[in-house]
């Protein structure tokens, strides 16, 4: 799809920044829209973003294709899911993720057993 990527590039052709993530990847978690800007850095460096939704304007952080979420991270969320905190109450502890990560998780966990 050359004529997608290149409406890509017009779209997120206004910040001047580096682009970090591949922007094709890159949604806004709360409301879905491909409409965002570079919003600086995470401490530990990974690129963040800002949605441009006028009623969203959701500061987020991409998650790399594939979903591939740090092992300490994991770690984290399955205890805390192994000590029966529902999964709202994690996210606000854990907030680089996703709910529906989250719950994914969950079930996986659950399915193991
Ligand atoms: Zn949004």
């Amino acid at each position: 799809m050359k004529q997608l990527s290149d409406l890509f590039e017009v779209l997120h052709d206004d910040g001047g920044s580096a682009p970090a993530a591949e922007p094709t990847s890159v949604v806004c978690p709360k409301c879905g829209s491909l409409w965002w800007t570079y919003y600086g850095k995470t401490p530990d460096g990974r690129q963040k973003f800002k949605c441009k939704e006028p009623h969203c304007r959701h500061p987020f952080t991409a998650e790399p294709r594939g979903r591939r979420i740090d092992e300490k991270t994991k770690r984290v969320v399955l205890r805390m899911l192994g000590e029966g905190i529902p999964p709202r109450k994690i996210i606000k502890f854990v907030p680089d993720i996703k709910l529906r990560w989250i719950y994914e998780l969950k079930r996986r966990v659950k399915n193991d057993r």
